[in-house]
């Protein structure tokens, strides 16, 4: 099919096709691929599913690796590109759960069988033109409705990632979930948790920073998967925030969000002047802590999302009182990585009278930007040490002092810092900052 408006990927997809054809083979363009051009969607990667061997396909391309050997899956580079090329197979005895005991070469209509919902079940022959459908996927993708192909809770009980699957998809292209393909999903939900932490953490990190990670959500809650997910009891919770959170956001605003709606939006403490501010925020960082280490493990979270997320949740209730902070503080808070996914979720709150505090600080931000958020330190240890003074723990303590003054503009030149510490910050004295733990 040479379509002028073809993709890159389809065209070298499609050539694969075409060879594999030519040498008598049947072979089609199949799953997500076709279910996303019907669509108008582009798809994420192409697959091609053939009746050639592995050992035959090795034989038609110069270029290729075996994958999934059991599977009868081999990667042929085209143009450079990696594609996957699978034989034809049934596959039976799920006995835990996750991955079938015996696979066997098979044609089209059985690896259709196999596969996991209807709308994921179709071939295409680009070559023909025609689109081959075993399983009603195409009624199915015009109702838009994902359904199990075959009997749901047999196809769950075979490999329970599924149950996941079937959330991504209903909340990627806004799908229903078909009743008795749910009523399944609801059944098996707590056996989600015989399958790897990894390949749970995928699945929900691809839902979350999808283009419906609400509609995600709420349907992990309403189907009962919230639980086995995240590692914690049960709750049908409003989701607010995440809701106001817009298409494919960052993982871990999104995550922020849930946590805030599930669990820490009523610990904040609004309007919290800066005298009492210490107390509600160590306890709401207490519980934010409890909640990341919770989810890290849960969903296999790297440590630098674990960390953002941590610094991310930490950051909002001061942000409620950031008319009680030095700019030196507002600075600091800017110039942190996580700066944006935070301010994000705080855009996001729903908490009343909020509107006015976040105008401020996004007029505030724009100037304290233009003045300099970040700039390099007009003293560092070295100084301090050129100055007679002992190398120490409390070098940190001075440096960490005296960049504030450098952040108000209170010092301006690295003399004047000098100055400024023999002054300010004689040994034991100077104030502490008033930060809470946590955050410098
Ligand atoms: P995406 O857009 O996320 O790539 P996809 O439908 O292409 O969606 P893949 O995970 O790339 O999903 O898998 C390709 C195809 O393999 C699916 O369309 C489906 O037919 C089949 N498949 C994948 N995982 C499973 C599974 N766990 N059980 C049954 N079939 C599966
Ligand atoms: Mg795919």
């Amino acid at each position: 099919m040479a379509d002028a408006n073809e993709s890159p990927a389809r065209g070298r997809a499609v050539r694969i096709v075409r060879t594999l054809q030519e040498q008598g083979h049947v072979a089609y363009l199949a799953g997500g691929c076709v279910r996303d051009r019907l669509l108008g969607l582009d798809p994420k990667d192409y697959d091609v599913a053939t009746d050639a061997t592995p050992e035959r396909v090795r034989q038609l391309f110069p270029r290729t690796r075996f994958v999934g050997e059991a599977f009868g899956v081999v990667l042929v580079f085209e143009q450079g590109h990696p594609f996957e090329v699978a034989t034809f197979r049934s596959e039976w005895g799920y006995e835990d759960g996750r991955r079938p005991d015996h696979v066997r070469f098979s044609d089209a209509d059985q690896d259709a069988q196999r596969r996991d919902f209807t709308v994921n079940g179709l071939f295409e022959d680009p070559i023909a033109e025609r689109i081959i459908d075993h399983v009603g996927g195409r009624d199915d993708l015009a109702a838009r409705v994902i359904r199990a192909i075959g009997e749901p809770g047999q196809r769950f009980g075979e490999d329970y990632l599924r149950l996941l699957r079937a959330v991504r998809f209903a909340a990627q292209l806004d799908f229903e979930i078909e009743p008795d393909t749910a009523g399944a999903i609801a059944r098996h939900a707590p056996q989600l948790e015989r399958i790897s932490r990894e390949r749970i953490g995928m699945e929900m990190q691809a839902m979350l920073s999808g283009p419906r990670p609400a509609r995600a959500a709420t349907l992990l809650q309403s189907l009962g998967l919230d639980a086995p997910a995240l590692k914690e009891p049960a709750l049908t919770a409003d989701l607010p925030t995440l809701s106001r959170l817009g298409p494919s956001p960052d993982l871990v605003a999104a995550l922020g969000a849930w946590a805030l709606d599930r669990h820490l939006l009523p610990g904040l403490p609004p309007g919290a002047a800066a005298g009492d501010l210490a107390g509600p925020l160590d306890r709401f960082a207490d519980a934010a802590g409890t909640l990341v280490r919770r989810w890290r493990r849960a969903l296999c979270l790297t440590n630098q999302q674990r960390d953002a997320l941590r610094h991310c949740l930490a950051t909002l209730p001061t942000l409620l009182a950031w008319p009680a902070l030095r700019v030196a503080h507002r600075k600091r808070l800017m110039a942190r990585p996580q700066w944006p996914d935070c301010i994000r979720v705080f855009a996001c709150l729903e908490i009343e009278g909020l509107d006015a505090l976040r105008r401020a600080i996004d007029d505030e931000g724009t100037r304290l930007e233009a003045e300099g958020i970040a700039p390099a330190p007009l003293l560092t240890g070295d100084d301090l040490i050129v100055t007679g003074r002992k190398p120490g723990p409390r070098f940190s303590r001075l440096l960490d002092l005296v960049y504030d003054a450098q952040l108000e503009g209170t010092v301006r030149t690295r003399d004047e810092a000098l100055e400024w510490l023999d002054r300010e910050a004689k040994p034991g004295e100077g104030p502490a900052p008033p930060w809470p733990r946590g955050l410098r």
